[in-house]
């Protein structure tokens, strides 16, 4: 009886060192990194090329994460795969960095509260946020750049500026612009309160999304939430 108390005694013990150090383990090897897929597939500090604009000047990256990647959207079923910054309504929102326009829907209307809530309830039935809602009602009026490779030479990178009031009618796909170019002005449509035609709500919801022959990874992706605010520091200037 006194073996087994000893051995149960001594699985607590080690069990109880493991848990940390390993824990530990994993937080030094994923310092730094923008994303990790596996050990060939993830994008470090040290790889940009050059570092990126806030897209709301003097905004900078929220530290609650329900406003970082990685959160959970139960109103939608979904994950949350961007960064939400809190900037005011009509406020200018610049491109991160040099690319060309692939998509600007200045023309898009919000649906009425009554829609929007019934494409909420289909994409909880099917227990994900369908692509299609999520692009073309949920980010309201958006606008996605192309970086090609020129952020980091080992993915093609775009950007999504999302919920926006307004974007300059000249901006369209094909557009060029320059770091620092404003896209667009912060708003809340696609949100429910933008369906509902109030002012509540804006800010500016923001994605990088890295492709490769192998997929399309997210900034934050796999990245302890103890790492991911300083993590994503690390895009901006
Ligand atoms: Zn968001």
């Amino acid at each position: 009886m006194k073996i087994k108390y000893l051995y149960i005694i001594s699985i607590i013990f080690l069990g109880a060192c493991a848990v940390p150090s390993s824990s530990n383990d994993i937080l030094n090897e994923k310092n730094r990194y923008l994303f990790y897929f596996n050990e060939e597939i993830y994008l470090h500090e040290e790889e940009l090329k050059s570092k990126l604009l806030l897209p709301a000047e003097g905004y900078t990256v929220p530290e609650y994460l329900n406003l970082l990647p990685n959160a959970k959207r139960e109103y939608r079923s979904g994950q949350h795969m961007g960064v939400d910054f809190s900037a005011p309504l009509n406020y200018p929102i610049r491109a991160v960095f040099d690319g060309v326009i692939v998509r600007s829907n200045q023309f898009q209307e919000d649906v009425d509260i009554d829609t929007y809530k019934t494409f909420l309830e289909m994409s909880a039935k099917v227990g994900k946020t369908p692509d299609d809602i999520y692009h073309f009602i949920l980010l309201g009026k958006s606008v996605v750049i192309d970086h090609g490779f020129s952020i980091t030479d080992k993915f093609r990178t775009i950007t999504v500026y999302s919920h926006l009031s307004s974007i300059p009618n000249d901006l369209i796909a094909g557009t060029k612009v320059k770091k620092g170019d404003v896209i667009g002005f912060s708003g809340n449509t696609g949100t429910s309160s933008g369906a509902r035609k109030n002012d509540k709500g804006a800010h500016l919801h923001w994605e990088i999304f890295f492709d490769d022959s192998n997929g399309r990874y997210f900034l934050g992706q796999n990245i302890p939430t103890e790492l991911l605010k300083n993590n994503i520091d690390l895009l901006f200037e």
